[in-house]
This record gives C-alpha cells, structure tokens and sequence, in this order.
C-alpha cells in the first residue's frame, strides 16, 4: 500500500503557465489565464492528480491599479515578500542567454487541498547575485519590457523549466501540458534530450527526435485573436538563444518568418486543444492540419463560491465542494434561503461600494456588474452606446458596478475606463455607476456574488471561453452575455440567463454590429429582465437555482481537469 502511494504520489504531469494565480496575495498573475491555471492545480490538488507546476516569480508582481479623479489608471508596483508564501529551494540551474550562463533558482509553493492532495508549484527566479543586473531582473514583470526581455523570460520559463525539474529528481513526467504558447520552448529542451547521437548526418530530421517529445506534450492555446499569439523575429532569437537548437531545425518548427510559440507548441504535441468548443473550431480554422479540440474551461468551485452560498451548500450539498455535480440537487434548498444568501452578499459588495467610492447603492435595485481586463475587444461601453435610451431605461431601477486593469501599455484600454467613469458622471442622479479599482480574486469573488446579474458583451469569435460568468452562476448570479465562448454552452434563454445579439455562425473573425447588438440588449434588459426581477421574484430565483445546477453544475475545474486526464494525459 504504501509503495503504490509513493508511485501514484510522483508528479506525472508537469503543468506550465507564465502566470499562476495561486492566492490573492501572491501577484503572480494578471488576469483570466493565471486564475484558470490557479483553479486548474487547485482541483488537481482536491482530486490528487500526481501533477506538478512551474511559472515564473514575477517579484514585481502585476501592478496595483489606482484610478485617478479623471479616470486615468494609474499603475503601482506590488509590493510582496516572496518568503512570506514559500520556500527557497537550496538547488539551481543554468540556462544560456545571449552566450551568457544565467543561473535560475526556484521557490516551492504547495497547493494543498483538505482530501490531502497536493501540487507543488515551482516559481523560477533569476534574482541571484551570480547574474548581471540584466539578467537578475528577468524574472521581475509580468508581461513587461519589450520582445527581447520577454523571450528571455519564455526561455527562462520552458527550458529552465524542464531542467529545474530533472534536478528536482522529478524523473517520472510523463507529459508536459503547455498552458498557452509562453511555455512552448519547453520542446526545445525536450528536443535536446531525446537527440539521437548520429554521425555523418545526411537528413537532420533523425537527429531530432519529434515525435518522442510529441508523445510527451499536451498543449492549450487560449486566444482566437492573431495578436495574442507570441512571435519572435529570428534575429532576436538568434541574438538571445544562440545554442540551444539550430535555427534550420527551429524554422522548420515554429516557422520560417519569425519564431510563432503557436506552431512550435502545435507542431510537438500530440494533444491540442481550445477552451471552448466554439473556442475549438475557430482554431481549428486558424490553424488548419492540426487536429485541435476543445475542453471548455471552468472555475474551481470551492475558491469562486462567497461564504453565504457554502454554508448553504454545506447544509443541503454536502460534499459539493469536492464533487460539484452535487449541484444537481441544488432544487433542494428552498428559494427563501437562496434570495437570504444572495441578499447578503450584495449587502456586502454595497457596503464596499460605500466605503471605497461613497456611493451609497440600495439593495433592492437590480444590479449590474462588469469586470474585466479593459480592452477593446471585450466592449466595456457597448452598454453605453445609446446613452439616452440606458437613462430611460435605467432611471430609478438599474445600478451598475465597474471593475477591470487595462495593460499599462494598452492605451485604448485605458481610455476606456476613463470613459465609464465619464459616463457615470453624467449619470448620476438617474442610474448609479461606480468603477472600482484594484480589480484582483478578493475583488472578483465579491463581485460575481454580489450583483444580480452578471453582464459580458465581447465581440465574437474573441472571447475563447471567459470564466468570470462561472463564477457568477457558482453563486446564484445569471448571465446576460453574447454568445461566445463558455456562453454558447452553457445559455438557455430565459432559464439559465439571458443572450445579447444573434446566434453565432462565423468561425473566423468578422465586423460585430455593435448597433445590433446593443439594440438587443436594452430591449431584453426593459422587457425582460427589469420586469421580471421587480414582478416574479419566484421565476427571479428559479433561474438562479439554474444558473447553479445548469451552469455551474458542469463549467468547473474539476470537470475540466477530469476531461484533461481522460482525453489528454492518459492516451
Ligand atoms: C476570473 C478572473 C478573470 C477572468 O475573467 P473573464 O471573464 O475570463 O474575463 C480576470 N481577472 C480576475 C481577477 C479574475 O478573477
């Protein structure tokens, strides 16, 4: 018995993300694909997957946001104490960087689950005092500075990765899952150990041994947007990682213009996937002669659950944390203990409100919210854009609640926040509007467990899934969304939320009818919605109860990593 513990308990699977986000005091991560990857060793860890995870330290943490008087985002450092989450372990490694050795260190931090579980998660960092100034600093800030410095990062990430593993001892790995294409030069170090020592060579290709790593690697692409793809001219490569692979070997991998982490990581896996089916088949077009598939993300119910919901849950679920298809029986908990729970924490979110914009909302006006990355494409102010008609609509019955960090280099993001905040301005006295700041885990769980419902409007085909709508049905919170990513999938109009705009159809990128869609949305917000949270409070509470046992019933982490292991890490 116990020897087969020790051999389930060895780590098989190496998980690989740029960001992770692990706890809310630890800023390891900026948004939705940290909180994902977070929420994906979280449910390892409760279902004892012999998982193991690396990322990068990030000292400088993602910024803390302030939103000045005008609206203008203003970006703070975090300030953290790494030794305050985790352990230094005492081993290094090496990696070569623009000819030079750079030596990597790494911190342990244990995810631990209450069935006993645990994935250790390893944060590689180059702040040593063997390395130059430069080179300490790589591993500072999350999508920071410029091409350069972010190669050296991914270079820190998938070679120095694979190797802190191997003098780790963790020699029973049996596939590397690439958590977007960041991870992706992990192949190059995989490449390297499985090169056939061949002389005379006449074809390199036997040399290099694809296919043993393609046996070995799981790769996730995360975004439909061409832009979100990292890609690399090969003189900075050259320039950076001079000796890792030949650049005629690396070409034929990742292409021949420039270095695309997309092709390299599709190129060497052998299972690829999107993160929603839709998310899926728009990759698929994108990058035809691969065979991608899709495995719909979720949230890790426990951590996206407020307090009010577990308790009830505890009561009438018990075991739902480790096993949410619990929420199926979630017709059992009566509606007045439902609508008493989500009261409550509304009280909560309102009472934050107050204290941090002094906007004093009411609790049995229908809320609103919204939160975030602050980007063009997820059209924070489509709500806006017949400013007229929202104030009528709005006047006396519809408050609304803002959160989102805009890339500091994102200048059209952040001229959107100033925006809403404008708007809210000239709202006031008729519809109340506030955007926080600081949007983080602590901030996002408040939200999509105070509002009433839970408001997302991207343009199609951009949002590969979004997760935060998740979050929101975990606590009760309906949907009003466009159909795209996670939404196609889990919508029933008028049961579990409510759609904006047309079914989608197209696969490929294609114009939004802003117009459109927004007409949708103040028409189903005046006829449907507003009527229905005033008049048939009881119809109000059976779609929360479905937004739990339809929603969140099947969009969680432990399904999703369920279908990781069947489908991707035991084939
Ligand atoms: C869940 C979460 C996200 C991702 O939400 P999307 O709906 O995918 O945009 C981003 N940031 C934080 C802090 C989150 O908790």
């Amino acid at each position: 018995m116990e020897i087969r513990k020790a051999f389930t308990a060895e780590p098989k699977i190496a998980y690989f993300s740029m960001e992770i986000g692990l706890a809310n005091d630890v800023p390891t991560y900026s948004g939705g694909l940290g909180v994902l990857a977070g929420d994906t060793i979280r449910s390892a860890a409760d279902l004892q997957l012999p998982m193991v995870a690396v990322t990068l330290m990030c000292r400088n943490g993602y910024f803390r946001q302030e939103i000045n008087s005008e609206g203008r985002q203003i970006e703070h450092p975090v300030e953290w104490r790494p030794e305050d989450h985790m352990r230094l372990i005492p081993r290094k490694i090496q990696v070569s960087i623009e000819g030079r050795m750079v030596h990597v260190q790494s911190w342990r931090y244990d995810v631990k689950s209450v069935t006993g579980g645990v994935v250790p998660v390893f944060l590689l960092d180059t702040n040593l005092p063997e390395n130059s100034d430069t080179d300490r600093s790589i591993t500072d800030q999350l999508y920071g500075g410029d091409n350069t410095y972010r190669l050296k990062q991914e270079l820190v990430l998938g070679i120095g990765g694979v190797r802190m593993l191997d003098a780790l001892g963790y020699f029973g790995i049996r596939k590397y899952h690439m958590n977007e294409g960041h991870a992706s030069l992990l192949t190059i170090e995989l490449l390297r150990r499985f090169r056939r020592d061949i002389e005379d060579v006449w074809d390199e290709r036997l040399v290099w041994n694809t296919d043993a790593v393609r046996e070995l690697c799981v790769f996730t692409t995360h975004t439909p947007v061409e832009a979100g793809h990292d890609k690399f001219s090969y003189d900075i490569v050259e320039q950076v990682m001079k000796e890792e692979i030949p650049l005629s070997v690396l070409k034929r991998l990742a292409g021949e213009d420039c270095l695309n982490m997309t092709l390299l990581g599709l190129n060497l896996s052998n299972f690829i996937n999107g993160v929603a089916k839709k998310h899926g088949e728009v990759s698929q077009n994108m990058f035809p002669g691969y065979e991608i598939t899709s495995i719909t993300n979720g949230v890790h119910s426990f951590t996206w659950t407020c307090d009010e919901f577990k308790a009830l849950y505890d009561e009438y679920l018990p075991g739902w944390a480790n096993e949410p298809e619990l929420f199926v029986r979630v017709g059992r908990i009566p509606d007045e203990k439902i609508w008493a729970a989500h009261q409550s924490a509304k009280a909560k979110l309102l009472s934050l409100v107050r204290d941090t914009t002094g906007v004093d909302m009411s609790p049995d006006v229908l809320t609103i919210g919204f939160a975030r990355r602050a980007t063009a494409y997820k059209r924070a102010d489509l709500l806006f854009s017949e400013f007229e008609r929202l104030r009528k609509i709005g006047s006396g019955r519809l408050q609304i609640i803002y959160a989102g960090k805009a890339h500091p280099r994102d200048e059209q993001g952040k001229q959107l926040i100033a925006r809403v905040v404008d708007y809210s301005r000239r709202l006031a006295g008729d519809i109340k509007l506030v955007y926080l700041q600081g949007y983080d885990m602590e901030l996002a769980l408040k939200l999509v467990s105070g509002v009433d419902i839970w408001l997302n409007t991207p343009l199609r085909p951009r949002e590969a899934s979004g997760t935060s709508g998740m979050k929101a049905a975990h606590n009760g919170v309906m949907n009003f969304s466009v159909l795209d990513g996670w939404w196609i999938e889990g919508h029933i109009e008028d049961f579990t939320g409510w759609a904006i705009g047309p079914e989608p159809v197209e696969t490929t990128l294609s114009e939004n009818m802003d117009s459109r869609d927004a007409d949708d949305l103040y028409t189903k917000l005046d006829e449907k919605i507003i009527p229905l949270y005033y008049n048939n409070r009881p119809v109000w509470i059976r779609m929360m109860q479905n937004a739990i046992g339809k929603n969140a019933y099947y969009f969680n982490t432990h399904r999703m990593m369920r279908r990781y292991v069947t489908d991707a890490y035991i084939r």
